[in-house]
């Protein structure tokens, strides 16, 4: 039997590579499309040598007539290379915008040509802002600052695409995602990757304000299963937000990690509690998160000491 095909993109990132393993579980053949920028090739060198997969170095920005090929045949794209961050994205725009949005309709356009079943978008629940409320996927956007701009307008790009040119596309807004392989060698990395960097080099926990600010994290083979979801529904042109629906106080987070704690000064422009409304992913799509919030850090934890 033929070997369903797929294009993850970031491939090499943290959720990326998450979703590289869940489909060659599946058994796809998978290409991944990496530049390496922020991906990692420890996060898929246990894939290096599996005839189903195959790298390739490339700028999505890249991606021109000449690169069509590597789109050819394939059932799935997964659409996750992109930049993140929100400080650097104030410093430099313009560069947040070509790679987030042009990057985006890059890979439809190549889609497009090779009549792709289904384009997936890792959307960003920044879209949303400063909004204590539970969020639901018809919440009031807010783009506060040019990452979230950029991840709404890729994410606009994608639904157009959908719209104008009939591909199938689905888009999924994550909330905080956490698990192993989070990046943990930045400056504005999420607090995940900051707390373990800081507890791998025994160093005290930055704790900002009180701690009790929320947060809905999501555990990352989570993530990477609504993704999948999203790709094998007969549904369309949709949007589904992940999360856990269950957010937790970054002082929750802090103590289950363990280690002595440093508070330092709030942030601006940082919202107190971050929720998700999940309902419609659960029902449309069949999704649950299937890693609690403890057992997550416990996986994390031992990736750090194994
Ligand atoms: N945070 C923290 N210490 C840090 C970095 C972040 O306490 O060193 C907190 C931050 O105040 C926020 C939460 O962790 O409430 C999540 O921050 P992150 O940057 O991961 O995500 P975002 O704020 O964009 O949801």
């Amino acid at each position: 039997m033929k070997l369903k095909r797929a294009i993850v993109t970031g491939g090499a990132g943290f959720i990326g590579s998450h979703m590289v393993d869940l489909l060659i579980k599946k058994n796809f053949h998978v290409t991944v499309i990496d530049n390496f920028i922020g991906g990692n090739k420890k996060n898929i060198k246990h894939h290096i040598k599996n005839k189903n997969f195959k790298f390739v170095k490339l700028d999505i920005c890249k991606i021109n007539n000449n690169k069509y090929n590597l789109f050819k045949n394939v059932d799935y794209v997964y659409h996750f290379a992109g930049i993140s961050a929100i400080l650097p994205s104030i410093e430099k725009p313009s560069k947040y915008m070509n790679v987030n949005i042009q990057g985006t309709v890059k890979v439809l356009e190549a889609s497009r040509k090779a009549k792709v079943k289904k384009f997936v978008y890792a959307g960003s629940a920044s879209c949303y802002g400063l909004n204590n409320s539970e969020i639901d996927e018809k919440t009031k956007i807010s783009t506060e600052h040019p990452y979230a701009l950029s991840k709404y307008l890729g994410e606009n790009a994608v639904l157009h695409w959908g719209k104008v040119y009939n591909i199938p596309v689905n888009v999924i807004r994550i909330f905080n995602a956490y698990g192993t392989r989070v990046r943990t060698n930045e400056d504005y990395g999420s607090v995940f990757g900051v707390f373990f960097n800081q507890k791998i080099k025994n160093k005290p926990l930055t704790v900002v304000g009180d701690g009790k600010q929320e947060r809905d994290f999501v555990y990352v083979t989570d993530v990477a299963n609504a993704f999948y979801l999203a790709s094998i529904t007969k549904k369309n042109c949709n949007i589904y937000n992940v999360g856990t629906g269950s957010p937790q106080k970054i002082i929750t987070l802090a103590k289950l990690i363990g280690g002595k704690i440093n508070f330092v000064p709030i942030r601006r422009g940082e919202t107190k509690k971050s929720k998700a409304n999940v309902r419609k992913i659960k029902r449309e799509l069949k999704w649950k998160p299937q890693v609690s919030f403890k057992e997550g850090i416990k996986k994390m934890m031992n990736e750090i000491y194994k």
